[in-house]
């Protein structure tokens, strides 16, 4: 693992972008409580401002990343740069691909342009293992074929494509983590229908069963957000740049197993178009160049997410009826993929990156 330079100093004027989303506001609370300063660039379109705390070193400034002259003079004098600012949700992307353009290409162009003008030192994207689609080799490692499914995987992928190009043109030193199933406290923060804790959590407070997709024995690679945290510090601390890495537990769950831990009554709902039956990435790679392991096991984080059940009081509560009408345009649009464990065959965004390449 590479060290930072002896006369670096110790702390470091941070900029997070999404800083007030799930994964952003635990990067923020761990950058504050190792010292360091910390800039929010957030719009608050699904991020919340109860999210982060105040702090004598936390700024935060309502912008829109897609707008460089309102970002640009916060990068400047900035070491590290996060960017994790995006549109999250396969639903809403469908319906709305020119915003997920706009957010999560044109955001991260200005973003990586702002940073490029004021000379940062690190610059870490939270990258997303959506772009994988339906894999077929497990765990999954980065040079695994591209297949983005939907606009949301589609522009998270491209965005990691600038943020690459970003580094080979103009050397700006960029790493990309790609994220997978990222749980924990907070994890909910949108209206809209999503992420699976967010719906069974609420589901339990409301006495309602857990809508379960198929017959559960699909398997997630729940990733627990404080080891995904150390994944983004440990980037930002290494020297390295140009690379790729997959961030994952380790292990895969099935749905049937999370039942299991959360106590209660379930119901089955239909499985859903072009998604995949098993997530489970590939960590030997992060695992050598970084040292990073992820620490949080399953059961232990489960805990940990029904210690924090208050969080989802606000949240919608789904039942079938519900969801069968958010993910209408899902079945719509990606319904005649008949079976979602076909294996995939080259599609419309089959690239492999230069970085991809060398673990081949
Ligand atoms: N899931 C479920 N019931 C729900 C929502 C999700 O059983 O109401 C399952 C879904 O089939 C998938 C897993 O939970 O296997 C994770 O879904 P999520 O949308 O969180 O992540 P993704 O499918 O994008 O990996």
């Amino acid at each position: 693992m590479m060290q930072e330079s002896n006369t670096a100093s110790l702390t470091k004027n941070c900029v997070v972008t999404g800083g007030a989303g799930f994964i952003g506001s635990h990067l923020v609370e761990r950058l504050l409580s190792d010292g360091h300063l910390v800039t929010v660039l957030d719009n608050f379109s699904t991020g919340r401002r109860k999210n982060l705390q105040e702090h004598s070193r936390l700024k935060i400034r309502e912008v829109d990343i897609a707008e460089y002259e309102q970002i640009s003079e916060f990068f400047v004098n900035v070491d590290w740069v996060f960017h994790l600012a995006a549109l999250a949700d396969i639903v809403p992307s469908i319906e709305h691909p020119l915003r997920y353009h706009r957010s999560n290409v044109d955001g991260t162009v200005s973003v990586l342009e702002a940073a490029r003008q004021a000379g940062v030192r690190r610059f870490i994207y939270a990258a997303s293992s959506s772009c994988y689609g339906l894999a077929t080799e497990f765990p999954t490692p980065e040079s695994a074929p591209i297949r983005a499914e939907y606009p949301y995987a589609l522009t998270k992928y491209l965005a990691e494509c600038c943020v690459m190009h970003w580094n080979q043109v103009y050397k700006l030193p960029c790493l990309s983590l790609r994220l997978i199933n990222v749980y924990g406290p907070r994890a909910r923060t949108t209206g809209s229908y999503g992420a699976v804790f967010g719906v069974f959590l609420a589901q339990k407070l409301a006495g309602r069963p857990y809508t379960v997709v198929g017959d559960g024995n699909q398997t997630r690679d729940f990733t627990y957000v404080s080891d995904v945290v150390d994944a983004f510090v440990q980037a930002a601390k290494s020297e390295l740049t140009g690379e790729i890495f997959n961030v994952g537990s380790g292990r895969t769950y099935s749905i049937n197993k999370l039942i299991e831990l959360l106590g209660g009554e379930k119901i089955h709902i239909p499985k859903r178009p072009g998604e995949p039956e098993c997530t489970y990435a590939c960590i030997s790679k992060i695992s050598e160049a970084l040292g990073w392991q992820p620490r949080v096991g399953f059961v232990e984080g489960v805990a940990k997410m029904l210690e924090h059940i208050d969080d989802w009081r606000e949240a919608p509560v789904w039942d079938e009826a519900s969801i069968d009408i958010a993910t209408r345009q899902w079945f719509e649009h990606l319904g005649e993929k008949k079976d979602s464990r076909r294996p995939p065959e080259p599609g419309l965004c089959s690239v492999t990156t230069g970085a991809e390449a060398k673990d081949r």
